[in-house]
């Protein structure tokens, strides 16, 4: 049996996790640079139970509230200046995948002097700050995994970068934070860490430890979705929500996700849809396509999330998710597949995808024009 796995990131997870353990904030250092969005932290409880912590240790910290959703690179570069202009010692990130990614990029940067293009060519010399992820939707995984999205105007997508030094020293999980978050963004948010599962377990690079992983927030996430009343999740489900969006995190980090997540970003970024959602529209579509050569794995991912067959699986993301009516021009979809194709995990999907198939995926999941 051969295999590798790493997760570096401490992880805390319940109620008042952040007060239990603020010690562990102490030993990262003296000044801390909080990156989060416009609004939700404050609302939340999360950012105030960041601040209480830091002030019961003695720490100093500034806060950068500029995250926009799908964050840009100009605005990591502005928080990046403004750690280095504070001589933060680490990064605290608190929000969705955006204030998240965004945080690990501004830890990168607030001890580089490098350019766009370096940054998104994984090229800084110095290692990034510590970085703390206090996730307050169970989705991205990004608290444990070594990836930053950014959005990038000049290539028209969503790149990743990945570095050893993106991975959280710390995350906290706590499910109190996610009790408003309302139903949409709480199922868009659950399909995403679904689909990390799925593009995890149906992968060149799965493993046995990941693929029990894998399995095991397939079942989760597929129950809570089966179950879910969107006006009433309780405080247990928030917090299985946030656990196997974890695991799902910990796979893709082992793995890389593929053809979903490929398929995804030019969805979100020339038709602004959220991610989770974006990936959530192709995926039943992608499963087909993968059953022709891998019917056991996708029957066991079928089986994980307690359906009978995959007609069931796509009626489940019909019905949490919200109905689009999109169709792409023949034009777009030219570009997307074109995209697509040159995103670097494509190789690792246990069924690699030639253009054709792109397009196949597209008009089985009603999104073609003719
Ligand atoms: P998001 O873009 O971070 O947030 C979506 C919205 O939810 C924002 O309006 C945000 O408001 C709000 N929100 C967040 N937490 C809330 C809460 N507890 N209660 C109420 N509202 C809340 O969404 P996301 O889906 O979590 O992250 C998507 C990003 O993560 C994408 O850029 C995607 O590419 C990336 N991603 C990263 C990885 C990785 O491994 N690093 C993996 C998958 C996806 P505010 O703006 O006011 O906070
Ligand atoms: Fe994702």
């Amino acid at each position: 049996m051969q295999f590798s796995f790493h997760c570096p990131t401490k992880i805390f997870a319940g109620s008042e996790c952040v007060d239990r353990n603020s010690g562990q904030l102490a030993a990262l250092g003296n000044k801390a640079l909080i990156v989060t969005g416009g609004s939700s932290s404050k609302k939340n409880g999360s950012l105030a139970d960041v601040i209480t912590a830091l002030k019961k240790e003695g720490i100093q910290y500034e806060i950068f509230d500029e995250v926009e959703e799908n964050p840009g690179l100009a605005t990591v570069f502005r928080g990046g200046q403004r750690a280095k202009e504070m001589a933060a010692d680490f990064i605290v990130g608190i929000g969705g995948g955006s204030p998240l990614d965004a945080a690990k990029a501004v830890a990168v940067l607030a001890v580089n002097e490098i350019r766009p293009e370096e940054l998104l060519e994984r090229n800084w010399s110095v290692k990034a700050l510590p970085f703390v992820a206090i996730p307050t939707t169970a989705g991205t995984g990004s608290e444990v995994t070594p990836y930053a999205v950014l959005t990038v105007d000049t290539a028209e997508t969503k790149i990743s970068i990945a570095g050893e030094d993106l991975f959280a020293k710390l995350t906290f999980l706590d499910g109190r934070y996610m009790l408003k978050l309302n139903w949409q963004i709480t199922a868009n948010t659950a399909v995403d860490a679904l689909s990390h599962s799925i593009e995890g377990y149906l992968n060149k690079r799965a493993t046995v430890l990941s693929d029990m992983l894998a399995l095991e927030s397939i079942g989760m996430l597929g129950k809570l979705l089966q179950t879910m009343e969107p006006d009433h999740i309780s405080l247990a489900q928030r917090e299985e929500l946030l656990y196997a969006s974890m695991l799902a995190g910990i796979v893709i980090a082992q793995t890389g996700t593929n053809i979903v997540h490929a398929m995804g970003y030019p969805l979100t970024y020339y038709k602004n849809l959220p991610h989770g959602l974006a990936n959530g529209m192709v995926l039943k579509a992608a499963l087909d396509f993968i059953e022709q050569d891998c019917p056991e794995r996708v029957g066991q991912v079928v089986k994980a999330m307690g359906c009978h067959n995959l007609s069931e699986v796509g009626e489940l993301l019909t019905r949490v998710l919200p109905n689009v009516d999109l169709k792409l021009t023949r034009a777009e979809q030219k570009n997307f597949v074109g995209k697509i194709m040159k995103t670097k995990n494509l190789v690792n999907s246990a069924k690699i995808p030639e253009e054709k198939d792109i397009d196949e995926i597209f008009k089985l999941s009603n999104l073609a024009d003719g």
